[in-house]
């Protein structure tokens, strides 16, 4: 996705080189501030497609960064951590990160990471437009979903799932198949499907009135009930 704007948030000025210099050079251009504060600011200001969030920041940790950022924004995170311990913590919470590396990582695998975050959240060709059950409404196009009327603050893996069962018009997916379509086969994770579990409950939640449309399809699933 070449001429995306990509905010990196790390203190480790070695690591933001490699990874600027390496990002520039596939084309994306690249912005960094070295601490939580600071990048803010920084997102403020350049509104980046994506931003690659070191979760051990000085002033402002990744955490609270994250949380930040999500009362307005669902620009996708890629979150670099250390320990593995600090993964469940930063799927499993409201944070809204979309992906993660554990640190150390390699700079191929931060660019495959970044690459297939941006081309999921722009969304396959052709499915633009909105899709619509009762008083749900979801604009693929601006990536906005309004439950009579009003916006739902969805994270980015929150909106994919959504348009994941909305698009399979009324079939139940299995969650290996919600996994594949939403977390990509492109990814070498301990993710499980205990994560779709946890993320259909969140949507359900953010859904209000419409969370009754996420049906639980024993022994199978989830599908979308659109009438
Ligand atoms: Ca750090």
């Amino acid at each position: 996705m070449a001429g995306a704007r990509v905010l990196i948030v790390e203190d480790e000025r070695a690591l933001v080189k490699v990874l600027k210099f390496n990002l520039e050079r596939e084309g994306y251009s690249v912005a960094s501030a070295g601490d939580g504060l600071a990048g803010l600011a920084a997102f403020q200001a350049d509104k980046p497609d994506l931003v690659i969030l070191d979760l051990m920041l000085p002033k402002l940790d990744g955490f609270e960064f994250c949380k930040a950022v999500r009362k307005t924004s669902r620009t996708p995170i890629l979150m670099l951590t250390a320990r593995k311990e600090e993964v469940d913590r930063v799927l499993g919470l409201e944070l809204g990160a979309d992906d993660y590396v554990t640190k150390p990582f390699s700079v191929r695998e931060v660019l495959a990471r970044v690459k297939a975050i941006l081309r999921r959240s722009r969304g396959p060709a052709g499915t633009e437009g909105a899709l619509r059950a009762g008083s749900l409404e979801v604009d693929l196009e601006r990536y906005e979903v309004k439950v009579a009327g009003k916006l739902a603050a969805l994270s980015t893996k929150e909106f994919e799932l959504l348009r994941c069962l909305l698009s399979a018009e009324g079939k139940a997916l299995s969650r290996d198949e919600i996994l594949e379509k939403v977390w990509g086969y492109d990814r070498a994770l301990e993710i499980d499907t205990r994560t779709v579990d946890q993320h259909v409950a969140r949507l359900r939640d953010k859904l209000g009135s419409e969370a009754r449309r996420v049906v639980t399809v024993k022994n199978v699933g989830y599908r979308l009930k659109r009438d």
